[in-house]
């Protein structure tokens, strides 16, 4: 993991340094100007040429994807710039956990009347103004430095000099990752930072704990939260969010066992499988087989496949939300510390228990004997399969309206508020899993 950051920080100066000589041979400032609450309304059409000129030069390639345009800006709304990672499109087409946050969130916040700015991946749509700053998206190259470098660094251009008539940004909110966290300083802007993964992994922490300083930290767990290192400033704990009344109700249920995710060991696939046949169930497997996956597939599930043990590949859309409400249960039987776990929440959603194993976030999301069962192995796992058919889908279901994303949404502004300097305070962490009151709270 060191060795990603170095080369992240290596890319990252590369792209960077050029990037400054030519802001500053164009005469253009690099500071943005000074804050006014007065506002120019923009000519949208006028705005976006002007965003593709400096995004892909005159005259503009053909290749490059459309801009879309969101409202403008007025009163005492934040004008927030949302950086999402390059490699896959908002909303996600399948597998994309942090695009199907900022799809939700950035609608919320629009909603809230702020002016929201998405920096993201081709071909995302969202009723933000969406700008995409490279030519094409990566989903088989996630966590290449390049791409991320690349794409943080014009970015990070488009939003220090604003375009003209343009109010300045108020906030910066990056989900992309190592490089924007890095670079924070070099923007003249407080960045918030949400925790997307595992921070207390020896390369991830030590990175935190050297450039943790440049932001804002947001956890989206408090389990992740207690494993930060103390130079990094948690502003609060906000869990991702759902719109429980996109999912199908679940109530009725077909025969089969279910898990979803990445190919990987701290996921838990083969797991799932000996759960599966010790419990004398039907399992379906869904989920992409991601570059550097390919071995653990071909040597620990694919050779267990069967007529009682399917996998189905990567699932999305309208398919995937009836897969998962026609589950038996979701099977969680992680070994790693989930920082989130997005599929329990949408299990949950669609009247899904979720049999998870006691892991990182997993004691938060899931209330033990309400909407599933927290266990230490594949034997009690098999055993509290025969346990489920005693929940309530519409327990499941009210539970997750605790990661209703309006609530979300209205932490994250209280952030970004603080942050801004408007408002003083801490945004704490949300009630224990066996509450009903919304999982976040300021
Ligand atoms: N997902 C999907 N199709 C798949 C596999 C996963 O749409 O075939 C989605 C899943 O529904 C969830 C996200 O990808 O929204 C995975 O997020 P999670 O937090 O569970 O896992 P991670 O981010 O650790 O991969």
């Amino acid at each position: 993991m060191s060795e990603t950051v170095l080369i992240t920080g290596l890319a990252a100066i590369l792209v960077f340094t050029p990037l400054v000589l030519v802001l500053l041979d164009a005469g253009l400032p690099l500071r943005p100007p000074a804050r006014t609450d007065a506002v120019t309304p923009r000519d949208p059409e006028e705005f976006e040429r002007e965003i593709r000129r400096r995004l892909y030069g005159d005259p503009i390639p053909d290749h490059v994807s459309p801009v879309a345009m969101g409202v403008p800006t007025g009163g005492d709304r934040l004008r927030i710039a949302v950086i999402a990672p390059p490699w896959i499109p908002v909303p996600p087409p399948g597998y994309g956990g942090i695009e199907a946050v900022l799809d939700l969130l950035c609608a919320a916040l629009v909603r809230r009347g702020h002016d929201v700015t998405l920096f993201a991946a081709p071909g995302s749509r969202s009723p933000a103004t969406v700008i995409t700053p490279l030519e094409e998206t990566h989903p088989d190259e996630i966590e290449r430095a390049l791409y991320e470098a690349d794409h943080v660094a014009r970015a990070f251009a488009l939003i220090e000099d604003g375009a003209p008539g343009e109010r300045p940004y108020d906030v910066v909110h990056d989900h992309c990752g190592f490089t924007a966290v890095a670079m924070a300083n070099r923007i003249r802007l407080p960045v918030v930072h949400t925790l997307h993964g595992p921070i207390d992994e020896p390369g991830v922490h030590s990175f935190y704990r050297h450039h943790g300083p440049n932001v804002a930290a947001v956890a989206i767990s408090a389990a992740q939260a207690a494993t930060a290192p103390d130079t990094l400033r948690v502003e609060g704990v906000i869990p991702n969010p759902i719109d429980v009344d996109a999912w199908p109700d679940g109530a009725t249920k077909g025969d089969y066992l279910l898990w979803v995710g990445r190919m990987t060991a701290v996921k838990g696939p083969h797991r799932a499988i000996d759960v599966a046949r010790r419990a004398g169930r039907r399992l379906i497997l869904a989920g992409p087989v991601q570059p550097g996956q390919e071995e653990f597939f071909r040597t620990e599930v694919e050779p267990r496949l069967d007529a009682r043990v399917r996998y189905i590949g990567e699932v999305g859309g309208r398919a995937k939300r009836e897969l998962f409400a026609r589950a038996r249960a979701l099977l969680m039987p992680i070994r790693w510390p989930e920082p989130f776990g997005m599929v329990m929440v949408e299990a949950l959603a669609a009247g899904t228990p979720v049999l998870a194993f006691r892991e990182g976030s997993a004691p938060e999301i899931v209330e033990h004997g309400e909407t599933g069962f927290l266990v230490a192995d594949e034997a009690e796992m098999a055993e509290a399969v025969e346990l489920v058919g005693d929940i309530d889908p519409a327990r499941c279901r009210a539970a997750a309206r605790r990661f209703d994303a309006g609530e979300v949404a209205a932490a994250y502004e209280r952030i970004y508020r603080r942050v801004c300097g408007m408002e003083a305070g801490r945004v704490e962490t949300g009630p224990g899993a066996g509450d009903s009151a919304p999982a976040v709270a300021a």
